[in-house]
């Protein structure tokens, strides 16, 4: 029987460890720069460390950690030279920041349709949403799976525009055998508790290989100022913040970037065995893994189609919303993401930006613009039928291995084989309810 029908769970609470994965030696690094760490010596010595190890491992020369991913990212369209009403492209399916960071440089957000196979933006719908004001794109590797970098770069260099990569989602995964981080001109990616590459706490990695944009980018983090190792001399260049990185989370985080490869490998050997185990199960989708590149996991989603299991009768968000609670209540931790396209959100729907309508309405745009999700077809059926496993509630990271991840397969083989018809019956009656 069903769990949600008072069946017995098929994983018992803590059946999955969380993420991230917490060893000794992490602890060990955050007493170590507690006692190090010099009040207003910035960069400190942990900072400097993850700085160099991060730029090791993405293969850029020049790296500036910061307090989030969206600061990187800010960092990063700000070094890139975007102004004030430039359009910036960027995937219609993603997190708010990869779009919201456009916007902190007063310039415009321009989506792009995603493909349904890598929840990538898709090459072939980038150049009719180009103009004379575009810039740069920005690439996301949503998921954990690196967008198709070469046909990006191509696009990117017919038009003369920067290609950014958002690496939020991505630490260790490789795109034909170069690292993410290191995919496009800058990177921006995240260091959030949940990544997979995580601070504990927050952080950001800002990466460029051009000594010129890693100056600007440090004068965004810190106010403005040149800092050339002298101290400060307190004198704003530019619009600046503050976004440095907290001292602890970045020992947090180089300690965990230094078993980053481990943590990645068995990433990889635990996705690919979750699939392998879900061959056979109809009705979801499993992620489909180009053999160009590796994809780390940092979400492992699954599109839900009723229409496999002979249901087309029932609504897909009705019978995603029945996998979810069924899964749920076998003790999986499963969600559903973005509900809809970062363009259908209210801040482009309603085009307020930072008040009476800027960067829009500011004078230096070409315009109208306007934001219409069915303009992203793709993005919305990715939105409807979306469930994710994977960060730090269903983690397919270290130490979960890949016996784990057969017995995470069980519930699915439960929901939608074993127990299929009272699966369906549920989302029948669910059906009922909501066309009530
Ligand atoms: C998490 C995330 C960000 C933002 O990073 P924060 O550290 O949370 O600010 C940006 N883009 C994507 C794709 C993300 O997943």
């Amino acid at each position: 029987m069903l769990a949600v029908h008072g069946g017995t769970p098929v994983l018992a609470p803590g059946a999955l460890a969380p993420w991230p994965h917490v060893v000794e030696e992490d602890r060990r690094a955050v007493l170590r720069a507690m006692d190090e760490a010099v009040p207003w010596h910035w960069p400190m010595t942990a900072v400097r460390e993850l700085e160099q190890a991060w730029g090791e491992a993405c293969d850029m020369p020049y790296v500036v950690a910061a307090n989030s991913g969206t600061a990187a990212l800010h960092m990063a369209v700000a070094a890139a030279g975007v102004g004030p009403g430039d359009e910036v492209l960027v995937p219609a399916d993603t997190f708010l920041a990869s779009a919201s960071c456009v916007l902190q440089a007063n310039a415009i957000p321009v989506f792009v349709d995603t493909d349904l196979a890598t929840f990538a933006m898709d090459p072939a719908r980038i150049e009719e949403r180009i103009t004379a004001r575009t810039r740069a794109i920005i690439a996301v590797d949503l998921n954990g799976l690196p967008a198709d970098y070469d046909a990006l770069a191509e696009v990117a260099r017919r038009h003369g525009l920067v290609l950014i990569e958002d690496a939020a989602q991505s630490h260790g995964a490789t795109y034909r055998g170069r690292p993410a981080g290191g995919l496009g001109d800058l990177s921006g990616s995240s260091l959030n508790g949940s990544k997979c590459l995580s601070a504990l706490g927050e952080g950001g990695l800002f990466a460029t290989r051009d000594e010129y944009q890693w100056r600007l980018a440090r004068r965004v983090m810190m106010f403005g100022e040149e800092l050339d190792g002298q101290g400060r001399d307190y004198n704003a260049r530019m619009m600046g913040w503050n976004y440095r990185i907290d001292v602890l989370a970045a020992a947090f985080a180089g300690s965990q970037l230094s078993r980053l490869g481990e943590m990645t490998r068995q990433r990889i050997a635990n996705g690919a065995a979750l699939t392998a185990a879900l061959d056979g199960v109809p009705g979801i989708r499993p992620p489909v893994v180009p053999p160009d590149r590796t994809h780390v996991y940092f979400f492992y989603p699954l599109l839900v189609r009723p229409e496999d299991l002979g249901a087309a009768d029932i609504p897909v968000p009705v019978f995603r919303d029945a996998v979810e609670r069924a899964v749920r209540a076998e003790g999986l931790g499963i969600m559903r993401w973005q509900p809809q396209p970062v363009p259908a959100q209210t801040l482009f729907q309603e085009m307020r930006g930072y008040g009476r309508g800027c960067p829009w309405t500011c004078g230096h745009a070409d315009g109208p613009h306007r934001y219409r999700p069915e303009e992203y077809p793709v993005a919305e059926e990715i939105c409807a039928r979306r469930l994710v496993l994977g960060q730090t509630f269903s983690s397919l990271g270290p130490p979960n291995d890949e016996a784990v991840m057969l017995r995470v397969a069980e519930v699915f083989h439960k929901v939608l084989v074993d127990e299929r018809d009272a699966l369906l019956s549920m989302a029948r009656a669910d059906t009922v309810t909501a066309g009530r």
